[in-house]
């Protein structure tokens, strides 16, 4: 385990980050400026394909930048040590990982070998989510013949497993997309009030969503264009408030 080890991730920095994807020539991320504290809670919006994605995996070291440079807490991202790094970072995406044949309960703080297992925040964590009921079910593949979850309840466990473990950054990626915008809304506000000494970055599409941050970054076309409070971005014209009208037009039928 080589590298530099932090006591507690609180200050991302980016200066002038660019990427691009390997064996391609077009810049994704175009000379990223960014900084981002601790108990900040952040939405990044913008229409697909804007690099949200990206971003979102330099932050979690997935990626390492093309050019410029990441660093945290003042440190050079490439040299931290990688398991000092992850045991202070956790994700929500698209992409679950699951433990198939194992219990729901199982599954919610399977993996975190850091702390002393904790019976009553598990079970807050499965009540949060309204999994309880079937914490102790085995989920198991189709294939062989258990239960299986469907995309919502699956998104929800790994919302649970995320709550569990209460890391000092955590970064959701369309963590609710399967579910209903009520739950949606309930799961992001909880997400907020996790946020007095940690960092929430949250990717979505929903205008609606994002409103609820501190702090909303537009992302387009590889560029930051837009950073700011709900607020202070509704007031001006710009993409912000163009999504925003565009969405809003969603919802009166
Ligand atoms: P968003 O999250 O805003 O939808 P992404 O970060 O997923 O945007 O994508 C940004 C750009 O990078 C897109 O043009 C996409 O096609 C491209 N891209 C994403 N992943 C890869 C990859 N693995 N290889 C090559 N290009 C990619």
């Amino acid at each position: 385990n080589k590298g530099q080890t932090l006591s507690k991730v609180s200050e991302l920095r980016l200066e002038n980050v660019s990427y691009r994807y390997p064996l391609t020539s077009k810049y994704v991320l175009k000379k990223i400026n960014l900084k981002i504290k601790s108990g900040e809670n952040i939405a990044f919006v913008g229409e697909n394909g804007g690099g949200k994605t990206t971003l979102v995996k330099l932050i979690l070291g997935l990626l390492s930048p093309s050019m410029g440079e990441f660093t945290i807490n003042g440190i050079e991202s490439g040299s931290l040590n990688i398991s000092n790094r992850l045991a202070q970072q956790s994700t929500v995406s698209q992409e679950l990982s699951r433990y198939k044949t194992f219990t729901i309960k199982k599954n919610v703080y399977l993996g975190d070998t850091l702390n002393p297992l904790d019976e009553t925040k598990i079970d807050q964590a499965l009540d949060f989510v309204s999994l309880n009921d079937i914490a102790s079910d085995e989920v198991l593949g189709k294939e062989i013949g258990g239960i299986d979850l469907s995309g919502g309840q699956w998104q929800k466990l790994a919302i649970a497993r995320s709550v569990y473990r209460n890391r000092a950054l955590l970064v959701l990626d369309e963590p609710t997309s399967n579910l209903d915008p009520l739950m949606e809304t309930e799961i992001f506000q909880h997400y907020l009030t996790m946020a007095n000494d940690k960092t929430v970055i949250y990717v979505t599409h929903r205008i609606s969503m994002a409103a609820l941050a501190q702090r909303i970054i537009v992302i387009k076309d590889g560029e930051i264009i837009q950073d700011g409070s709900h607020d202070d971005l509704i007031k001006n014209e710009g993409e912000y408030k163009r999504l925003y009208q565009e969405q809003a037009k969603w919802y009166v039928r």
